[in-house]
């Protein structure tokens, strides 16, 4: 049995801990998620001295010694990396405040804000060019693209960001190429949570930009009692945050359901066989023909024709078959309004469809235009019956 001295230890640190948290909760203005995701990075801790310790990568960074946790910066890396590349390239959700997002104009560089960018109608303030360019200064986001700047597909599996021991590296130190130059995305973090009492303050922690070298080697230094308040406050802790994150990307992006966005898996969910019957039986090019290209085939996808990662929903009005060729070039993108989304209108007209209404749906379709699709191209697809007309 533990001792009571042990005992008094152990609510001492909680009372302390909790001091610390709702202190960090109750600041008035966020004005990134960084922080916010590196809490919940590091709630991976919790169960660690159980049996069923239920992160299955990363053991060998974290180290105990007497009542001394220390954790090396790649094992809070992991979950915070592939929570940002979710937010960032599956929902496309902003992270910062404006003023880090801004496109600029491929013609004669000028940059103006992100807000209200409709691709194809937003000109260039100075030179009325269409030709915009998406940019984000946001600092994490930088690292997940190739030598030439074309984004990584995040990997669907948080072991595979474990396993990449070169893209940790470049994360916490920080990586120059020709191209770019990004100093490191968990210095500022950890510069800004330094003062906050969750890890043992880091001493001659100078500059924002540079982790001190005892760090980099040995990890961060915890109380090892963390371990245990993480484990049996773990859901409630989760929640503050999550509920907190949601807010706070909630007041600079305007998608749905980011509750569930800012999890490592959400749902997918899927129609119902009746729902699907339906959808077969309306569908305008006939059974077993793709709704896009009017094609048949022996397999269809059912497509979200407002992008899933958008909407995280499914719903039949937002449904129709798909090609697999179809299906793949289209991917996450937006269809064309005329050629296709105006079909899709129609067709749900002719359905008996529950809570629907058509200028939410097309509302739906506008947000997205500017909210995730931005400056991509929309999928645009012969029609079968231009087709049929050849
Ligand atoms: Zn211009
Ligand atoms: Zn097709």
């Amino acid at each position: 049995m533990e001792n009571y001295d042990d005992v008094l230890k152990m609510v001492s640190f909680e009372k302390s801990f909790f001091q610390n948290f709702q202190q960090f909760l109750e600041k008035p203005r966020l004005n990134s998620s960084f922080k916010l995701v590196f809490l919940k990075s590091m709630l991976h801790l919790s169960g660690l001295k159980n049996a069923k310790f239920d992160v299955k990568w990363g053991r060998n960074w974290i180290r105990m010694k007497d009542d001394k946790l220390f954790v090396k910066l790649e094992f809070i890396a992991v979950p915070y990396l592939k929570f940002y590349w979710d937010m960032f390239f599956n929902y496309r959700l902003k992270q910062s405040a404006t003023k880090n997002q801004y496109y600029t104009c491929t013609d004669c560089n000028n940059r103006q804000p992100i807000t209200g960018f409709i691709k194809n109608i937003s000109k260039c303030s100075r030179c009325k060019s269409f030709n915009l360019k998406h940019k984000d200064l946001v600092l994490v986001e930088k690292i997940f693209i190739d030598s030439k700047g074309i984004p990584i597909i995040p990997p669907k599996k948080i072991e595979e960001v474990a396993n990449n021991l070169e893209l940790l590296k470049q994360f916490i130190f920080g990586m120059k190429t020709q191209s770019v130059t990004t100093k490191s995305g968990f210095a500022e973090v950890l510069f800004a949570l330094n003062e906050n009492g969750f890890y043992k303050k880091i001493p001659n922690f100078k500059s924002r930009n540079k982790i001190p070298k005892t760090v980099l080697e040995n990890g961060l230094e915890f109380d090892i009692k963390i371990i245990d308040v993480l484990t049996k406050f773990r859901i409630p802790i989760e929640n503050a945050l999550n509920y907190k994150l949601t807010h706070y990307l909630e007041s600079i992006n305007n998608s749905p359901r980011i509750s569930e966005k800012i999890l490592l898996n959400p749902k997918r969910p899927e129609l119902k066989s009746q729902e699907k019957k339906q959808m077969w039986e309306h569908n305008p090019p006939g059974l077993d023909s793709c709704f896009y290209c009017g094609k048949s085939e022996k397999s269809f996808a059912i497509d979200h024709v407002v992008p899933f990662d958008y909407v995280l929903d499914t719903k039949l009005f937002n449904s129709v078959p798909a090609c697999n060729n179809c299906n793949c070039t289209k991917s996450n993108k937006l269809p064309d309004r005329e050629s296709h989304f105006q079909d899709v209108l129609e067709r749900n007209r002719k359905m008996d469809l529950d809570f629907y209404d058509e200028k939410m749906f097309e509302k739906l379709y506008d947000d997205c235009l500017i909210e995730y699709n931005g400056d991509r191209d929309f999928f645009i697809r012969k029609k079968y019956s231009e087709l049929s007309e050849m």
